[in-house]
């Protein structure tokens, strides 16, 4: 048992001014259910927990804007998900929350803490006996020599090949969402698709936050796209599993041309990947199963399999061939 002290936050300044006063070993705990995870099995030690819960203006979801929708970052994964606005109109971003996790996970977990979970590469939760440059820099990748069935087919480097494994972060990056940060110096805005990097040298650095940053909201940009959206998920049981490939798609039709998509895959990155030669592949050409399975291998395109799991490589192509019919049928 590692002591660390906790304290609860009352205002987003006070949160920031904690996290700085830990220094590099605090942490904000939202719902939890990766913290404390990650604390049991001691892959996180922190000195410091900071507790957001208490910031109610963080936990607001507003979709009666003209130009976009609005979650704060403490706003529950199932709220968001049954929102009746999201469903019908965003289908994509309620669907990528309610095939994540499990339902009593669900109502604890916020979407600021969802984007920022960790990987669930064996070998990094594993801890010590495991090589992990994640865990720490330099010791070596375990996985790149050992079973790498569920491991990264694209962005990966020779330190580190650890999947992405978040849902909400995929369908945020099709729909160019947009996060709000509070630093120690003030806030900035960037968007989703900025927030997650690829291993290169230095996996253990996975986001491009800076020490003691904090997620405010969410904020998507509204589209009529979002209606013919899905987000499809394979994995090895119905439910309550990661994905060992997903894809988060919309289509803007004009008759049976494609005239925009929007392609995101999950499962299969070290990040949420947007598959823009996959979009290119569809727009102004008509729509057909054929079509939709050349966007597919597009977006697989510079997969570089490992021992185990070449076979993603074909599953990754179908899983958005087969969103991309999904959407095709909600447009
Ligand atoms: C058994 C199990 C199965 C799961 N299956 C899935 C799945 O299929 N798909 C999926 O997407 N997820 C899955 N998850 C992950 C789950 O969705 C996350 O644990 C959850 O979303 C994290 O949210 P939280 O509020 O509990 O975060 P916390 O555990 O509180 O925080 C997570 C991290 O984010 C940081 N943090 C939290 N909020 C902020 C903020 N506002 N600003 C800055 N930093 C912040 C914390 O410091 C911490 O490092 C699963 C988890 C478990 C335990």
């Amino acid at each position: 048992m590692h002591p660390f002290s906790h304290t609860r936050a009352r205002t987003v300044e006070d949160a920031v001014c904690a996290i700085a006063q830990g220094g590099p070993g605090a942490r904000f705990m939202a719902g939890g259910t990766t913290l404390y995870d990650l604390m049991k099995l001691n892959i996180e030690t922190p000195n410091r927990v900071v507790d957001i819960t208490g910031l109610e203006e963080l936990d607001r979801i507003d979709t009666s804007g003209r130009s976009e929708l609005v979650f704060g970052a403490l706003a529950r994964m199932s709220d968001v998900a049954e929102h009746p606005q999201i469903v019908a109109e965003y289908p994509a971003l309620s669907e990528s929350l309610w095939r994540a996790a499990s339902q009593q996970l669900r109502n604890m977990a916020t979407l600021g803490g969802n984007l920022l979970q960790r990987t669930r590469c064996a070998y990094f939760r594993g801890g010590e006996p495991f090589a992990c440059n994640k865990r720490d820099l330099g010791s070596g990748c375990a996985a790149q020599q050992g079973i790498d069935r569920g491991h990264a087919l694209l962005g990966g480097s020779d330190s580190c090949i650890a999947v992405y494994p978040g849902d909400l972060a995929v369908a945020l990056v099709a729909f160019d969402a947009m996060i709000d940060i509070q630093g120690p110096d003030g806030q900035r805005t960037i968007a989703v698709e900025e927030l997650h990097r690829e291993p290169g040298k230095t996996p253990n650095i996975e986001t491009t936050l800076m020490p003691g940053e904090l997620i405010l909201r969410i904020r998507v940009p509204k589209t009529a796209i979002g209606r013919a959206s899905t987000y499809h998920k394979i994995r090895d049981r119905e439910s309550y599993a990661f994905a060992l490939a997903s894809a988060a798609v919309a289509l803007d039709m004009d008759g049976d041309t494609v005239r925009t998509a929007r392609i995101a895959i999950g499962g299969l990155a070290t990040r949420p990947w947007r598959a823009r030669a996959a979009e290119q592949v569809l727009e102004n050409r008509a729509f057909t199963p054929q079509t939709a399975r050349e966007a597919g291998d597009a977006a697989l395109l510079g997969a570089r399999p490992g021992h185990h799991n070449a076979f993603r490589v074909e599953l990754g192509a179908r899983t958005v061939a087969d969103a991309l019919m999904i959407a095709k049928q909600r447009a």
